[in-house]
């Protein structure tokens, strides 16, 4: 299939994809090696990135570890951002940096695009950032967001991903009258207790969310990515237990498709779902607007009962989070009557910064630029030349590393720490299992460091975003840089 519009001009290989990163994890690690690492070390941050060491020293004082936002935490210490324009960011000691982490996704056309800027400009000096009243551009994303994706009738915006895929559940819920979550292992859905379950891992159940009760996860599960009978067998168990209200999936496969699923594998979700009364909701908010104007529900052909958004809806704008679907279903985020007169019970929600005029006008003139631009296709292409271009120079190393992607969402892999799961039937091995994982993990720390020292920020060292605002020269520029980093490589 050629792109026709959406990100994905070629499908990846599943099978192989998986085999290949099952024998990276099983495999000896390979990473940087030590002397280059350290080189790295000494003569790029140790030398040309004072000022972020000294303001992040100051900042630990302050704010644990300090630094507020996951993907900001890098090795050896976070750097700190004054510019950013377009692919590139820039530090406080002036080092340019090629962004492949586009802000963790939502930014499809690069960073702060001036057609984006000055609708926010001319909001900010009109109506300021917000009101707590209706805004016209409330009603303007709903109804563009309602017109490009065929199963969303109604949307309502809200704070953040997080939020959206929580009330999703309480809808869910009231809709189906069921009690039971099911969600892939190893995706993720924001960080609200009840969904805070089989993160990162296939298997972790809530292993890796301290601080949340177990007795909160009595009405969730996972099923294993990429296997439809350990679905029904769950959905089949919650028929003697209260059911199952919703089948929650990142259609690209869990955490952004690090474990990338197949085509018949999403549809056999949307199938199940509704064969055993359940709403399936695509959580879209990375794939939202990045794989395509419809979706990723476009291009695989499913129609979820409800979509979560995020990310791109609001461009990179604060307020990234929404909820969008068929009209009966969204009824129960409405007050009083649904369409058919009917009394509906309303989902609690709320957020005084929920649709907020900024995010709305950010994300309508988001949504419109990349509409105009033909961004969601054009960011696909740089990808598949960025990937095709990493290949090569893993292929001339010889090394085991990964690399593939769905449309602008790669995956460059060197540890294969994604790609353990939790076998309960042999609950000795958990923690080595764990251990194994947190080894690997910082190797792929250590590998964001090598890129960085080369210009190239990505997120967490294994996935890289692109955007609208690369062309072919800029990419190639960026393989050379990973050729370089690559040819350091080799087994500890
Ligand atoms: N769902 C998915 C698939 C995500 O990737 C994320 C964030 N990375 C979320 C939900 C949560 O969104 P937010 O960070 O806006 O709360």
């Amino acid at each position: 299939m050629a792109y026709n519009g959406f990100a994905i001009d070629k499908y990846p290989d599943v099978e192989e994809i998986i085999r290949k990163l099952d024998a990276l994890r099983d495999g000896p690690i390979y990473s940087i090696l030590p002397e280059y690492l350290a080189e790295y070390e000494d003569q790029y941050f140790n030398k040309k990135c004072l000022k972020s060491k000294e303001m992040i020293d100051e900042a630990k004082t302050v704010i644990p570890g300090g630094v507020q936002h996951n993907l900001a935490f890098n090795y050896p210490f976070p750097i700190v951002i004054t510019k950013a324009s377009g692919a590139k960011l820039y530090d406080i000691d002036g080092n340019e940096y090629y962004d492949l982490l586009q802000a963790g996704g939502p930014t499809v056309l690069g960073s702060n695009p001036v057609e984006i800027r000055e609708k926010v400009i001319q909001l900010l000096n009109t109506c300021g950032p917000s009101t707590g009243l209706f805004h016209e551009y409330e009603y303007k994303l709903a109804k563009k967001i309602s017109d490009l994706v065929p199963s969303v009738d109604m949307f309502r915006m809200l704070g953040s991903g997080t939020e959206a895929d929580m009330v999703a559940a309480r809808i869910a819920r009231l809709y189906t009258g069921h009690k039971n979550i099911l969600k892939m292992g190893g995706a993720y859905h924001g960080w609200s207790d009840q969904l805070a379950y089989g993160i990162r891992i296939p298997g972790t159940k809530g292993l890796q969310s301290r601080g949340v009760p177990n007795y909160v996860f009595r009405h969730t599960d996972e099923f294993f990515p990429g296997d439809l009978e350990d679905l029904e067998k769950k959905l089949k168990r919650n028929k003697l237990d209260g059911g199952t209200a919703a089948v929650y999936i990142e259609p690209i496969g869990p955490e952004s498709g690090t474990r990338p699923v197949t085509k018949d594998f999403v549809k056999g979700c949307e199938y199940l779902a509704h064969k055993y009364g359940a709403l399936l909701i695509a959580d879209e908010v990375v794939s939202g607007f990045r794989i395509g104007l419809s979706g990723a529900q476009g291009y695989y052909g499913i129609n979820p009962d409800l979509t979560v958004f995020g990310k791109v809806i609001a461009g990179g704008y604060p307020g990234a989070g929404g909820v969008g679907g068929r009209r009966d279903v969204m009824a129960h985020m409405g007050a009083g009557l649904d369409s058919s007169g009917k009394k509906v019970k309303k989902a609690l929600c709320g957020g005084t910064m929920a649709a907020t005029p900024i995010s709305c006008v950010a994300g309508y003139y988001t949504i419109c630029e990349i509409e105009r631009t033909n961004a969601i296709e054009k960011a696909g292409r740089m990808a598949d030349r960025l990937v095709a271009g990493i290949n090569k120079s893993i292929d001339k190393y010889h090394l085991p590393f990964v690399c593939f992607n769905q449309g602008s969402v790669c995956h460059l892999d060197n540890a294969g720490t994604m790609h353990y799961f939790i076998d309960w039937s042999k609950p000795w091995n958990i923690p080595k299992v764990l251990k194994e994982t947190s080894a690997r993990q910082k190797e792929m720390e250590h590998m964001g460091a090598a890129y960085m020292a080369e210009g190239i920020i990505t997120l967490a060292g294994t996935r890289l975003y692109t955007s609208a605002a690369y062309n072919e020269e800029m990419i190639d520029d960026v393989i050379a840089r990973f050729d370089r980093v690559l040819s350091k490589c080799g087994k500890l």
